[in-house]
């Protein structure tokens, strides 16, 4: 899978925010109640905290801003495209033994039949982020239609007994010209590519992770290939030596309601 990095036209200062209860009937193992997104039409209340108000480009840009200085520097690493019955077990299985976190980004196609990985993510700690629900470029869709996508991921996701996210990755990393403005998520990119559907040689991924890695960084990687999940054992523990590995929510600390546009710290 060819990966392309457009950075497309920035979010506009979310000044509103808009919750619409989608009053989705959960039941059963379903724990996890989700709004549906939209864009902002509604002034904020009082009652509920405020709405984000981004002012500054650093605040927009995490790419701008210096990281915190406390023990060792943080590094996030991110698997976009899964779940995968294969692979993400495998992934997991890594850093449960190696006791670090990652962030995922789901695909929300594929979650059928493989609610219990999202849910052992969840529970394990790492992020489950949404990252559209057939992998689509959002360059070439309509506003509604990216619409249509990132809600469905956010209602299977939720039926899975995870919470719904927060952070959206749009696949290939473009927003295109028709994005909304304003939705209630953190939109989060990366800065460090090792373009693991390059090549699939688990050996010189490892490398090429190690090499690239960067205090503040979000690696990008693809949780779908058996050369990724055999990379990413001997990556972390080199990168455990010199970083303490987070997820990307605790790396730039991105909380529900959260906006802007993240590529990882400089
Ligand atoms: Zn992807």
């Amino acid at each position: 899978m060819k990966i392309r990095i457009v950075v497309a036209g920035r979010l506009r200062p979310a000044v509103l925010i808009a919750v619409v209860a989608a009053g989705l009937a959960l039941t059963g193992l379903a724990q996890y109640s989700v709004s549906a997104i939209a864009e902002a039409t509604i002034q904020p209340t009082s009652a509920n905290q405020p709405a984000p108000v981004i002012t500054s480009p650093s605040r927009v840009l995490g790419a701008e801003t210096t990281q915190p200085t406390a023990g060792l520097p943080k590094l996030a690493l991110s698997f976009d495209d899964g779940p995968n019955p294969l692979t993400t077990p495998l992934i997991l299985n890594t850093l449960e033994q190696e006791h670090v976190h990652a962030s995922f980004f789901i695909v929300g196609s594929r979650v059928a039949g493989n609610g219990a990985l999202l849910r052992r993510e969840y529970a394990d700690g790492d992020d489950v982020g949404n990252h559209s629900w057939s992998h689509p470029d959002f360059g070439t869709l309509s506003r509604q239609q990216i619409l249509t996508q990132i809600n469905q991921t956010e209602r299977v996701i939720a039926a899975a007994g995870v919470p719904a996210p927060f952070m959206l990755r749009p696949p290939y990393g473009d927003l295109g010209p028709n994005f909304p403005k304003n939705l209630p998520l953190a939109i989060v990119l990366w800065n460090i590519d090792p373009k693991d559907w390059d090549d699939h040689n688990a050996v010189q991924l490892t490398q090429r992770i190690i090499a690239e890695a960067r205090p503040g960084g979000i690696i990008d990687l693809h949780g779908i290939y058996l050369s990724t999940a055999q990379a990413i054992g001997p990556a972390i523990d080199v990168l455990k030596q010199h970083y303490d590995l987070v997820t990307v929510s605790q790396l730039l600390g991105i909380k529900p309601g959260t906006t802007g546009i993240y590529y990882g710290y400089k």
